[in-house]
């Protein structure tokens, strides 16, 4: 197998869409493990009060848990939320709670509230490099299925967003308000911003709309979409209720092979835009 290339500098990776149940989870905790496992080291930060990925990478949440609430609401410094996946080495997670879900309404008033995560990993990458740890190569963020603050933090802290579109109908649909919504961002508050990868899930060849909305993706961001696509497959949907990517649940599964992939071509394009 090939070897994976390491990134030159930590790549932090929005994983963002506004709307719910298009694959934002799955392919944070997919990839995630994926670049884990090929020798990356790999940070997940949920930032979703569903906690979803927090789930999914084994790493209980009840409220109350030290989670990514108390860096972005009580300055907590992000490297006492960290756990470790329990099954992948080199997998880390800064899990959130339900308690994120008044974060919403209490990051208004609070000092610059758009600059919360990243002032907190600026601050975790001193902390690393201060005690010789090695460097993070990749960062996942996920993002809840909305435009608000916490997904407003996400996008100040990355330097690139990975927007997972289902290849269904109504795929297209809110892309370009997404789209505005990042030049916003990457105008007034973090100039490194850009979409740099789209990732075509729960395809299905057989459907002839799958394929022409696969089209039509690739039409309107030639540059972005990844060759490879993830089919739908039962044991992607399967592994979160046993607290597993589907890497470990079932890695011989088209579903493990195709984020394998995916996450290979990711780390050999490199940040390009
Ligand atoms: P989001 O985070 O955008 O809300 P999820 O990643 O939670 O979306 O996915 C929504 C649902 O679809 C989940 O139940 C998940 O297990 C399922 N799912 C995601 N990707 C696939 C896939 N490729 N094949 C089959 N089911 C999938
Ligand atoms: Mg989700």
């Amino acid at each position: 197998t090939k070897r994976m290339p390491k990134p030159d500098k930590t790549r932090i990776i929005t994983i963002s869409n506004q709307k719910g149940g298009v694959g934002k989870t799955t392919t944070t905790v997919n990839l995630a493990t994926a670049m884990a496992r090929a020798g990356m080291n790999v940070l997940v930060v949920d930032m979703d009060p569903q906690g979803n990925a927090s789930t999914a990478l084994n790493i209980p949440h009840p409220q109350g848990t030290p989670s990514i609430y108390n860096v972005l609401i009580e300055d907590w410094d992000l490297k006492d939320v960290i756990y470790e996946n329990p099954e992948t080495d080199n997998l880390y997670v800064a899990p959130s709670t339900i308690d994120l879900a008044g974060a919403e309404i209490e990051l208004v008033s609070l000092v610059a509230r758009e600059q919360r995560l990243t002032r907190a990993l600026k601050r975790y990458f001193e902390h690393r490099e201060a005690n010789a740890m090695p460097r993070i190569d990749y960062i996942f963020i996920d993002c809840p299925p909305s435009l608000g603050l916490l997904t407003v933090n996400a996008f100040v802290a990355a330097n690139e967003v990975l927007i997972p579109i289902q290849t269904e109908y109504y795929a297209l649909e809110g892309l370009s308000q997404l789209v505005k919504n990042i030049d916003m961002i990457q105008q007034h508050l973090n100039p490194n911003l850009h979409v740099s990868t789209i990732l075509l899930t729960m395809y299905d060849s057989r459907t002839n709309l799958a394929v022409q909305v696969a089209e039509e993706v690739r039409e309107f961001f030639p540059e972005q979409v990844l060759k490879s696509i993830i089919p739908r497959n039962v044991r992607i949907s399967e592994a979160p209720s046993y607290q597993q990517s589907v890497l470990t649940y079932d890695p011989s599964s088209t579903g493990a092979l195709s984020y394998r992939e995916a996450a290979m071509e990711i780390a050999e394009r490199g940040t390009k835009k």
